[in-house]
């Protein structure tokens, strides 16, 4: 049984358990028990964050790249020893089944080392000058200053530590919000920067009101940085927070990623992959499939094959058992939301041939869902589901099919099965993506950019650009002092 501790707020290097704003109930998604109180942290207690943070900065942007990397590596080292008990924790708060919670930690691990590295490789370069008189021309990367980071719940280290390593391996100091229910993961990974010796008041750590914390922070003449994970509706109103401030903003939004299965895609490892990664995380992921464009000839016996296989599933609440394979939905508000993408369908707009309704009992659950042949102006094929809940449409050419994934304003990930390289290539090139992946589902490696275009937002965290997002570029140029 996981033991729950209270969450504190980290603030200028002292951990505090009172917030200004009272406290705020932390509760299992899967049992609707009440598991802990989080403090809510207050504009005083705001601004002490950002005091802490405009003070830190300076020192940690001229620490050395070496001692940096040293001490992000030395969390990424503490996140691996801690990871069976931090997963445990992922899991109570947020419900997803423990192998994905442990998967989740130990990638998180593997992002902190990458991008902790990045501050060792990143050293400028230089530029040929047009005239002998033009001594130098160096560009460098300085880091941008403090950055707010705010994250959501559906990964509660990996989201967290992206930005965290990004931000600290530049040279920012950097305050964090997680949701409102996950500060106890959130917690434990922010411990582990601690405890690898990083400097006080390069990290705070604050818990409460989403709007009040966001609009409070951005708007302090100290941030220069702001990196969100969330819903498209909130990135569009922090973007225009950032704006006025003119401050660097990264959004990481929502999706609704197309799945273009073509007729020479191998059935089997196609329709067990494609079933398996839908409902990984109860489809709470921003790159999760949702949209399966199925060729027409294999159509009838995927939507049967796919159903099938999310009938089989064992849904559960995953904090009390480890071969649960689907846990709750985060929370109550996901659970409407799924009723009403539901309740939105039958007739011309879609036909539930699995699952469809919430599973009766304590807790967040609902059916993994399959809706058959959806129509284009249903709105489970326009709006971004967010659960477990899967469209599958037929086409006949393959022009078809890319000009329906294409047709939103997402644009995060896209997928594609084929055993055509020509097809292949050209669905490469056509989908319309911040990534694209073919034959697999794998857009989340630390050495490689992870974001999107259009609503789904702009800019990249891990790989390079995770390290670049937290600098601006310098030039300077040195002409001779005399002819
Ligand atoms: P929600 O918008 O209420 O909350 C989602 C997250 O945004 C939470 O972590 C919350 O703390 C944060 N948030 C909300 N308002 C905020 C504000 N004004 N300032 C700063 N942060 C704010 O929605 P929800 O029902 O909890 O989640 C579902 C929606 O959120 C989906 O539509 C999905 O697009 C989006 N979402 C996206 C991601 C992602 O990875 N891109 C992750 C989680 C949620």
């Amino acid at each position: 049984m996981t033991t729950y501790r209270n969450p504190k707020m980290l603030i200028g290097g002292e951990w505090v358990a009172d917030g200004g704003e009272g406290t705020m109930a932390v509760a299992n998604p899967a049992t609707e028990k009440v598991i802990g109180q989080c403090p809510k942290a207050s504009q005083e207690q705001l601004d002490a964050a950002l005091s802490a943070a405009e003070t830190a900065f300076p020192a940690w942007a001229a620490t050395p790249a070496i001692e940096r990397f040293r001490i992000i590596r030395r969390a990424a080292e503490l996140l691996r020893e801690r990871a069976e008990d931090v997963a445990r924790t992922v899991t109570l708060e947020m419900g997803k089944p423990h192998a994905q919670a442990l998967g989740e930690t130990t990638g998180a691990a593997d992002l902190i080392d990458f991008l902790g590295e990045e501050a060792k490789r990143q050293g400028g370069r230089l530029v040929p000058t047009r005239s002998a008189t033009i001594l130098e021309q160096r560009v460098t990367q300085e880091p941008v200053g403090p950055a707010v980071l705010l994250t959501p719940w559906n990964f509660p280290i990996n989201l967290p530590a992206k930005k965290l390593a990004g931000a600290l391996a530049a040279g920012c100091s950097c305050i964090l919000k997680p949701a409102e229910t996950t500060p106890l993961s959130a917690q434990m990974l922010v411990e582990c920067f601690i405890d690898a010796g990083l400097p006080d008041g390069v990290i705070s750590l604050v818990y409460g009101d989403p709007a009040m914390i966001s609009e409070h922070l951005i708007a302090s003449p100290v941030t220069r940085k702001v990196s969100f994970t969330g819903s498209t509706a909130v990135g569009k109103r922090l973007g225009a927070l950032a704006a006025e401030g003119m401050k660097r903003f990264t959004p990481e939004l929502g999706g609704h990623a197309p799945v273009v299965i073509g007729e020479s895609a191998d059935f089997e490892r196609t329709v067990a992959v494609c079933a398996a990664t839908k409902f990984r995380n109860a489809g709470q992921v921003c790159v999760s499939p949702t949209r399966f464009l199925v060729a027409r000839g294999m159509y009838d016996r995927f939507v049967e094959e796919f159903a099938r296989r999310s009938q089989g599933l064992k849904v559960g609440d995953a904090s009390s058992d480890d071969s649960v394979e689907m846990g709750p939905l985060a929370h109550a508000g996901r659970i409407s939301a799924m009723q009403e993408l539901v309740g939105s369908l039958g007739g011309e707009k879609g036909e539930v041939v699995a699952g469809g309704s919430r599973i009766d009992g304590p807790g967040h659950f609902f059916q993994p869902t399959v809706i058959a042949a959806p129509s284009a102006d249903s709105r489970l094929m326009v709006e971004e589901p967010f659960g477990p809940i899967a469209g599958i449409v037929p086409y006949d050419e393959i022009e078809d099919a890319v000009r329906i994934a294409n047709s939103l304003r997402y644009g995060l990930a896209a997928y594609a099965f084929s055993a055509n390289l020509d097809e292949s290539h050209y669905l490469g090139s056509a989908l319309k993506a911040g990534m694209v992946a073919i034959n697999h589902f794998g857009v989340g490696s630390p050495e490689t950019p992870f974001g999107g275009t259009g609503d789904s937002g702009f800019g990249s965290e891990s790989g390079v650009e995770g390290y670049l997002g937290y600098t601006e570029t310098k030039l300077v140029t040195v002409a001779k002092a005399a002819p």
